[in-house]
């Protein structure tokens, strides 16, 4: 079976050299060198400052929360969000007792819509949250105006959204905070991973201590924290996928390009600002009908290719996340949508043959 998408896994050589490094200073945990060589190399690359490495994306979320006095343990409290995403980005609102509140994303970007944002504020609301889903730009602008305005802390999941530059910056720039997961699935990891990039280097500072237990000395305990740490291993392997990206992004870009010069005509894609520079993360493509959708699903799978329904369900029809509202534009998107195969590995023969599945169904 051909899959969404594979890990991608770089030289063995390299990184059973870091491994030997591991077993000689016998440090494989708590801020090792590794760590702080990723944390470095991760800032250069990403051209931004004051970022935390953690242990996997869904904790890099709910650090973000707690370093910037986002939860609902003293007092009911709710976070604007999106419900076409992911479902850690809602679930860990949840996990830290905050309401995730389900507003419409935009038909053509799949972002939060920042034109309803406005009207759903409620005076418990303490958060925006919104998803650069599929590494698309939010609205960033009218989000971190809207912020600003209400006096909401704004906290960007940009999972999808590692190396992307918007305007000739990166894109982690904006909102208090901004996550990012180093998942196996995602475009640079490390195995299970995460990140979070501070505006302020006083919230750094703050989750530096959450994610070791809220210990501060030797014999110092300042607050309740968790363990959140990222280990030498991860970081290991952090750093050798990064050393190959180049080559990586390289190769992911002409499959993306294959797939837009072959669909692009007959099938729905995401809209994206010029200013965007894209990682080639993903290929999602949106059908005419649910039923159309599917049937493609359906004949890629008896053609050994896993196409997924990313992300499906709409996450107001979650029955665990508890929403009132359906959000008609999100719900019709994920209804329709397939994520196709895309790794830098991705044979040609196996590409062409989606399109020509794809463009058979369709004149069927
Ligand atoms: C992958 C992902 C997460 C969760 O990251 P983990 O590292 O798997 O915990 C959160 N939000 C989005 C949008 C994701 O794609």
């Amino acid at each position: 079976m051909i899959p969404v998408t594979k890990p991608y896994l770089p030289s063995r050589e390299k990184l059973d050299r870091y491994i030997d490094g591991i077993y000689e200073g016998q440090w494989l945990t708590n801020n090792g060198p590794l760590v702080q060589e990723l944390t470095r190399r991760l800032e250069e690359y990403l051209g931004i400052e004051n970022l935390l490495l953690v242990s996997n994306g869904t904790l890099a979320l709910q650090i973000a929360y707690r370093a910037l006095g986002i939860s609902g343990s003293e007092a009911p409290a709710e976070a604007i969000t999106t419900p076409f995403t992911f479902v850690a980005t809602a679930s860990s609102l949840k996990w830290a007792g905050v309401d995730p509140l389900f507003v419409d994303i935009d038909a053509e970007t799949w972002c939060l819509d920042p034109a309803l944002v406005e009207s759903a504020i409620t005076p418990l609301t303490r958060a925006i949250v919104p998803v650069h889903v599929f590494g698309n730009a939010c609205d960033v602008e009218a989000i971190d105006e809207l912020g600003r305005q209400h006096g909401l802390k704004v906290v960007y999941d940009a999972s999808h959204a590692f190396g992307i530059t918007y305007k000739g910056e990166s894109l982690l720039k904006h909102g208090d905070a901004a996550t990012l997961s180093f998942h196996a699935t995602k475009l640079f990891h490390t195995g299970e991973g995460g990140a979070i990039i501070f505006k302020r280097k006083e919230d750094l500072e703050r989750a530096k201590k959450m994610i070791n237990f809220g210990i501060t000395g030797p014999e110092s305990i300042e607050e309740v924290g968790i363990n959140a740490k990222m280990n030498e291993f991860q970081a290991a392997m952090g750093l050798c996928v990064l050393d190959e990206m180049e080559e990586n992004l390289k190769a992911r870009a002409a499959v993306w390009h294959r797939y837009e010069q072959a669909l692009s005509q007959i099938l729905q894609l995401q809209a994206k600002p010029e200013a965007l520079d894209y990682n080639y993360a993903y290929f999602p493509v949106v059908f005419e009908s649910e039923e159309q959708a599917v049937r493609v699903l359906d004949t890629l799978k008896e053609n050994g290719v896993l196409a997924r329904r990313y992300f499906y369900p709409s996450l107001e029809n979650v029955a665990c996340l508890n929403s009132q509202l359906e959000q008609p534009v999100s719900k019709d998107i994920a209804s329709r949508i397939l994520c196709l195969p895309i790794y830098a590995e991705l044979a040609l023969e196996v590409q062409s043959h989606v399109s020509h599945v794809i463009d058979a169904e369709l004149k069927a």
